[in-house]
C-alpha cells in the first residue's frame, strides 16, 4: 500500500479496487456482505465469549489480545463500506444523518448519565 487513504470514501475505493482486481465483485451482492458483515461482529462477540469481567479487563490491557479484536473490527468496516457502497449508501452522510437522529431522540438533558432508551426518557 503506497499511499495511507484519509477519508471513508478513499477506504471504499482501495476495498473495491482490491475486489475487483479479484474479480469478486460477482460475490459482492447486499444480501452476502450483510452476511458477512454480521459474521464478522460475531468474530468479535467470540473473543468475549465465556469471560468474566476480570478476563474482559485482562484482554483490554493485553496488546496481543487488543490486536486480534483489531483485525476483527477492521473485517466490520470493511464490509459495512462494501455493503454502503454496494447500495450507493454514502457512509459519511449515513453516520451523520444516525448522530443527527440520535441527537434528537436523546437530548442532553435527558440522556445524560444514563442507559435508558428514548422510549424510556
Ligand atoms: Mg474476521
Amino acid at each position: 500500500m503506497k499511499k495511507r487513504p484519509a477519508t471513508l470514501r478513499d477506504l471504499t475505493r482501495l476495498l473495491v479496487d482490491f475486489r475487483n482486481a479479484r474479480d469478486w465483485e460477482k460475490f459482492h451482492n447486499p444480501k452476502d456482505l450483510s452476511l458477512a458483515l454480521s459474521i464478522e461482529a460475531a468474530e468479535v462477540l467470540e473473543h468475549f465469549l465465556w469471560k468474566s469481567h476480570e478476563d474482559v479487563e485482562a484482554m483490554a490491557a493485553d496488546p496481543a489480545a487488543v490486536r486480534e479484536i483489531q483485525k476483527e473490527i477492521a473485517d466490520i468496516l470493511i464490509f459495512a463500506l462494501l455493503l454502503a457502497e454496494r447500495l450507493k449508501i454514502d457512509p459519511t452522510e449515513a453516520v451523520i444523518a444516525k448522530i443527527e437522529e440520535n441527537e434528537k431522540k436523546y437530548p442532553v438533558e435527558k440522556a445524560r448519565g444514563n442507559a435508558r432508551k428514548y422510549t424510556e426518557l
